[in-house]
């Protein structure tokens, strides 16, 4: 397999995880194996993988130049991360974050696991001055729903407490947006359900890291809990990757071109995206980002009842929760448990690849309904 460094991001979605082998199938296959032939690496599928996680592995490995392990979903990648912390642990967590991992951390503190401590995105200098104490530095960028950009250069070169990592979950951003490991971080973190999968049809999570001990503990932890991936959905995964920048470039265009019409909608009060000059982190965004992402969210007039109507009234955009596929999806996301800190009316758009003016047509109808 030819190594990543001579080719861009697009040829590598294409080229990679594929055998180079004469007469291997083009596509790895799937392998549904538990155990293997005794005699070679390969002997029980929970332990060794699968050439199937294997192709996805060095795929998404390639695109953020680092070492991929695939577990089961999203949340048993952070678990395993979560997993290998000392005891009594101090982590730092964003003000606007994933409610999945805030249930996660919120739990440990409840059960005197570790403590842990919330710092909003855009507080830089208290990130910073955190990394000197803190076992584990969790940030999600650009944060979800609220899209805040935290300054990951920054904080990926502030002095850290020994041992200590810093986690970014760049499930928003894919390894094409943004590139963690290269801005310090020990860990790039991928919810592959979302972009990677990018067809709502599988559950998927990716941590990608260049510590060689940081990697056998993330293998040790999918390996000792059993959160390993399945056949078909790492198949799924990589077959969905192969396309992943065609649909972030339409993804984004289209998002662009929806936000700045609904900044001039009678029914909208407040839009965020990372591509409007007036976003809190737009310059921030436009360093540290190759593209302003597929959300948007924006405050619907007359809060969460006007909302959840324009929700149900949507039919192109279907009322969905999650994002990253090629259909679009939006949701209220202050319905959802954990994210109170939201405005009442904020809707979370995942914009997908449908033609863009009939997506504007039916947003409109079902605002101004
Ligand atoms: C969805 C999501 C997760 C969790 O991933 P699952 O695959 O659902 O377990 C974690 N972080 C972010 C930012 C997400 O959007």
């Amino acid at each position: 397999m030819k190594d990543r460094d001579s080719w861009s991001v697009e040829s590598w979605l294409v080229a990679g995880g594929r055998s180079t082998e004469p007469g291997a199938p083009l596509n790895t296959p799937m392998v549904p194996a538990s155990a293997f032939v005794l005699g070679d690496q390969a002997e029980y599928s929970r332990d060794d993988g699968t050439p199937t996680w294997s192709a996805l592995e060095s795929l998404v490995g390639g695109l953020e130049a680092g070492q991929a392990v695939a577990f089961a979903s999203g949340m048993a990648a952070i678990s395993a991360v979560f997993q290998g912390l000392p005891a009594g642990a101090r982590i730092v967590w964003p003000d606007d974050c994933y409610q999945g991992v805030t249930g996660l951390i919120e739990a440990g503190c409840r059960r005197g696991v570790w403590a842990a401590e919330r710092i909003a995105l855009g507080d830089t200098q208290a990130w910073v001055a955190a990394a000197e104490t803190a076992d584990l530095l969790w940030v999600e960028s650009p944060s979800n729903p609220l899209l805040v950009v935290a300054d990951l250069a920054a904080i990926g070169a502030a002095d850290r407490k020994p041992g200590s990592i810093l986690a970014v979950d760049n499930t928003l951003a894919t390894p094409l947006n943004q590139r963690p490991l290269e801005l310090g971080a020990d860990l790039a973190i991928h919810s592959a359900t979302k972009h990677i999968g990018g067809h709502s049809d599988l559950l998927c999570g990716i941590a990608v890291a260049r510590d060689a001990h940081l990697i056998e503990e993330l293998r040790a932890a999918r390996e000792l809990v059993g959160a390993t991936p399945g056949t078909l959905e790492t198949y799924l995964a990589t077959r969905g990757a192969r396309t992943l920048a065609l649909r972030l470039e339409r993804g984004q265009a289209n998002a662009q071109a929806l936000a700045e019409r609904l900044e001039r909608h009678p029914s909208v009060e407040r839009v965020r995206y990372l591509g409007l000059a007036g976003h809190a982190t737009h310059a921030i965004a436009q360093t540290q980002l190759d593209g302003f992402c597929t959300l948007i969210s924006f405050d619907v007039a007359g809060g969460a009842a006007r909302a959840d109507a324009a929700c149900r009234r949507s039919r192109l955009i279907r009322h969905a929760t999650s994002f990253g596929g090629v259909e679009s999806t939006m949701e209220r996301r202050a319905a959802v448990p954990g994210q109170g800190h939201l405005p009442p009316g904020l809707v979370r758009l995942s914009v997908g690849v449908e033609n863009v003016e009939e997506l504007w047509a039916d947003l409109d109808r079902a605002l101004s309904a």
